[in-house]
């Protein structure tokens, strides 16, 4: 029965499909093309899922055997479908006004603490010697340095920038949310948190991109190095977060890969068009 491979099919993509995704290192290697696979990987689990009980409703009003049985099915899978889609909506409503809160009070924090600033610009200099650097998304967004980056490598703080801004312009804070809505979504016993892990990897690999476009490698590998380990409050992004020594491999190895972009492209259309087809089959 198509809906019960549809149900198949989400749980193959909830479970096996992001554990085997965030193992295959490949991935890291095209980044842009790597978050656009976990997103269609995500969504197609979300489409699987939502589509299984209108793939039962063509056996109720079309087939005039088994009624019942089919109607029961129908009944099971739209409270599945249902159950799905209100924890879905309620963890996208909890996760995007906690970070909205906490990124608003922390906000309005360095705009107080800060050292003498241009309240026209979005920089914000704390007078702290360890060196860290953050940016807080949202429509007021701020790029927050210490000064302790300023000390430690006056012409790199610029660097730090690069990668902030590429965080603020392309909206990376929105990419997390969106996965971090759908891991709080995912039952406790199936939630993949290598996959969270990857693509917070996956957003910081492509902001050090950005960083190598603008001011090079050399510059980017120093400024990843100062910033090892530094932290950020909760509902920031930070420079130095994720694993140094796989960031600085990546950028090491930032070369544009088009064959492997491309086949990752590919493999992510087939995968949202997967449940799509399964869906369209029921009804024919
Ligand atoms: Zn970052």
């Amino acid at each position: 029965m198509i809906a019960f491979a549809l149900v198949l099919l989400a749980v193959a993509l909830a479970w096996p499909v992001p554990r085997l995704m965030a193992r295959a290192q490949v991935f890291r290697r095209s980044p842009r093309a790597a978050l656009f696979a976990w997103q269609c990987v995500t969504i197609s689990a979300i489409l699987a899922a939502l589509a299984a009980a209108p793939a039962v409703a063509p056996l109720v009003l079309f087939d005039g055997q088994e009624v019942w049985k089919h109607f029961v099915i129908l009944v099971v899978a739209a409270c599945v479908s249902g159950l799905m889609l209100a924890r879905l909506l309620i963890a996208g409503h909890s996760i995007g006004r906690r970070m909205r809160v906490l990124r608003a009070r922390h906000r309005d924090l360095v705009d107080i603490i800060a050292l003498d600033h241009d309240p026209n610009t979005r920089v914000r200099v704390l007078d702290h010697p360890v060196p860290t650097a953050y940016c807080l998304p949202g429509r007021e967004s701020r790029v927050v340095i210490s000064q302790g980056v300023l000390d430690a490598m006056p012409p790199k703080a610029l660097e730090v920038l690069a990668h902030e801004s590429a965080h603020l312009h392309a909206r990376h804070d929105l990419l997390v949310e969106f996965f971090s809505v759908i891991h709080e979504t995912v039952p406790p016993p199936v939630r993949c948190s290598a996959a969270m892990t990857e693509v917070r990897l996956l957003v910081e690999a492509l902001a050090d991109r950005a960083s190598v476009r603008r001011v090079g490698k050399a510059a980017t590998r120093e400024a990843l190095l100062a910033l090892a380990g530094s932290k950020a409050p909760a509902g920031a992004m930070a420079a130095g977060s994720g694993s140094t020594a796989v960031r600085l491999d990546l950028v090491d190895s930032a070369e544009p890969r088009r064959a492997m972009s491309a086949l990752m492209y590919a493999y992510s259309i087939g995968l949202i068009a997967l449940p799509l087809a399964l869906l369209a089959l029921a009804w024919t």
